[in-house]
């Protein structure tokens, strides 16, 4: 019984099944062409995700940063403490989603 990979959930299943017991796609009485399809479907899916997700990362470090730029919050004060941690969190979040569509690329 050969293994193949589920192209929802990308765990292993067997190729005879009907579904997949991870997460019940249905893949009896799909062709190849229908699997190959619905798998390239869901990484755009997932890629565009990432990318919005990246974005409205970027958008909140870029206005945390405006915001301690342009009212020069006391340091200390809770404007400047969440323009910081506004920065830190929306450019870690950046980084993140980056590297996952990078591994997402890699892998088709
Ligand atoms: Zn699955």
């Amino acid at each position: 019984m050969a293994l193949t990979k589920c192209p929802s959930c990308n765990k292993r299943i067997s190729s005879k099944a009907r579904e997949c017991p991870h997460c019940q796609f249905v893949l009896a009485g799909q062709s190849k062409e229908d699997i190959q399809r619905e798998r390239r479907r869901l990484n755009q899916e997932k890629s565009d995700k990432l990318v919005s997700r990246s974005m409205l990362a970027l958008i909140i470090a870029i206005a945390a940063f405006t915001y301690l730029f342009m009212q020069q919050p006391q340091p200390q004060s809770w404007g400047y403490n969440i323009a910081i941690g506004g920065i830190v969190v929306g450019l870690i979040w950046f980084v993140i989603n980056r590297v996952q569509l990078m591994f997402l690329k890699k892998k088709r």
